[in-house]
């Protein structure tokens, strides 16, 4: 009989407490040849009640020293942080040839090449299904599941508070800091927000599938990022009456000059799989040769949905299985190089406040074909609803004040774009400054 896997925990909040508890749940045997057991686990606080039973586990106060015990075969990391103390013990358990399991993104964001390096030399597993899109099994799907697919593209909704915050401003019409301060008071949401709403977690959670599925180092500083603070009621409103909606997407798009990764709020077709995702969701369609796209769509966090993928990830170990972390060795995972947004193709929405004066919309459209930029539509308001003012325009409600204008283009550059709009303001037809979002379409 083989022995059983012995496990050491780092960290029993949310998703620890909820790893324990499944493991003590599940036929693990059964189901991967293997008995998993959990003999050693680590926190800072040994008298906190985490609601399950810690009898018979061996306690540590360090999560290092934990990590290279001789008493454990694998160690999960389920502490957080991209720094110490749980990079020294993924490292320390690595060097010991342990394999780790992590629901880590920052510290897979920022170091996974060293650590998927450090895992390669000394022939252990380094699993981290939950890191990104807690309970949707994407990465083994990338990395596994079409393994014998070529990606052209993979995009998802990868933060759960974004979603909130854009399903509550659609559908009840409501601003970004009320639906913000709902997010907070429900848990979604820290007390600074910034890291979720700015977009900077779902840059963490892109770099990691860029890598697995156009073969980069995972590199996140590589990725433009722009958050949906400056979503305003009006844009959805607009989106939804032309035909869209607005996520928060991580994209990545394999161009003629390499991959583009890129995060922004974005305009959906509302026939789009991803655009039916409502509230803390995530979801992540794959574009891949051979398969029409696929989308897939569940919790991305939560205490018993990341602990599906953590003890998912284990169970593959007790199964003896040790797949490269990144899908393929290190040293052929090539540089992911900034996205040049400029050259960036697509589709925009751009809302804008013309000055109500004769040859204002003949200069806007003469400053758009200079650009070569064609327009699909063309909307113009009387009234402004609250909060329609583009950043630092005026409200237009007065009988002679600027008029909201919408404009969606047909494909061109964001280069094209901005330079359209540069001239429209040194024309001084417009107020304010206009928003501009970008269209994702169907394959
Ligand atoms: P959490 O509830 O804050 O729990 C963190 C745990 O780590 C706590 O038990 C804490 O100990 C322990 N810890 C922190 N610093 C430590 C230290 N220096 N030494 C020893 N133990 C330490 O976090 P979580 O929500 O479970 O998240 C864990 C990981 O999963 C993170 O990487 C997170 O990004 C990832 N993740 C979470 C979710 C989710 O839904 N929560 C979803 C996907 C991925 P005490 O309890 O004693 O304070």
């Amino acid at each position: 009989m083989v022995a059983p896997l012995k496990v050491g925990l780092a960290g029993l909040g949310t998703v620890g407490s909820s790893v324990l508890q499944l493991i003590a749940q599940q036929q693990l045997a059964a189901r991967c040849g293997r008995s998993v057991e959990v003999v050693a686990v680590c926190a800072r606080d040994r008298n906190r009640d985490r609601g399950v039973d810690l009898s018979g586990m061996h306690w540590f106060d360090d999560p290092v020293k934990l990590a290279s015990d001789s008493g454990i075969d694998v160690f999960v990391e389920l502490m957080g942080g991209e720094g110490d103390p749980a990079k020294a013990a993924v490292e320390a358990a690595l060097a010991a040839g342990k394999s780790v399991v992590t629901a880590n993104k920052a510290l897979l964001a920022r170091h996974g090449v060293a650590l998927a390096k450090l895992a390669e030399t000394n022939k252990v597993a380094l699993n981290f299904e939950a890191a990104v899109a807690g309970g949707i099994p994407i990465i083994k799907a990338l990395r596994e599941g079409f393994a014998g697919n070529s990606f052209a593209r993979i995009y998802g909704i990868l933060n759960g508070t974004c979603n909130y915050i854009l399903t509550r401003m659609e559908q009840e019409k409501l601003s970004f800091a009320e639906c913000l301060k709902d997010a907070q008071r429900l848990g979604y949401a820290e007390a600074d927000p910034t890291f979720d709403v700015e977009g900077y977690d779902t840059a963490q959670k892109l770099a990691i599938l860029a890598s697995i599925a156009f073969g980069t180092k995972v590199d996140a500083d590589a990725i433009y990022v722009e958050g949906i603070s400056s979503i305003a009621p009006a844009d959805l409103i607009a989106a939804d009456e032309l035909g869209y909606r607005i996520k928060l997407l991580g994209v990545a798009v394999k161009t003629d000059t390499g991959i583009e990764q890129r995060v922004h709020p974005t305009m959906v077709p509302k026939s789009s799989a991803i655009a039916q995702v409502m509230g803390v969701t995530n979801a992540v369609t794959i574009d891949a040769d051979g398969i029409d796209p696929i989308t897939l769509v569940g919790p991305g966090a939560g205490g018993l949905a990341t602990a599906s993928s953590v003890v998912a990830d284990i169970g593959d170990i007790a199964r003896g299985a040790r797949i490269a972390p990144f899908g393929r060795a290190v040293d052929s995972l090539s540089v992911a190089g900034k996205a040049p947004m400029q050259m960036h193709e697509g589709g925009y929405y751009i809302r804008l406040l013309a000055v109500d004066k004769p040859g204002t919309a003949a200069t806007i459209a003469t400053r758009l074909a200079e650009q070569d930029i064609s327009l699909e539509s063309i909307v113009q308001r009387h009234l402004v609803t609250p909060g329609a003012a583009p950043q630092g325009g005026t409200d237009a409600r007065t009988a002679s004040g600027p008029v909201p204008v919408i404009l969606i283009t047909y494909a061109t550059t964001e280069d094209a774009v901005r330079r359209a709009i540069a001239a429209v303001k040194a024309d001084q037809v417009i107020s304010g400054e206009p928003q501009l979002i970008r269209i994702e379409k169907n394959r």
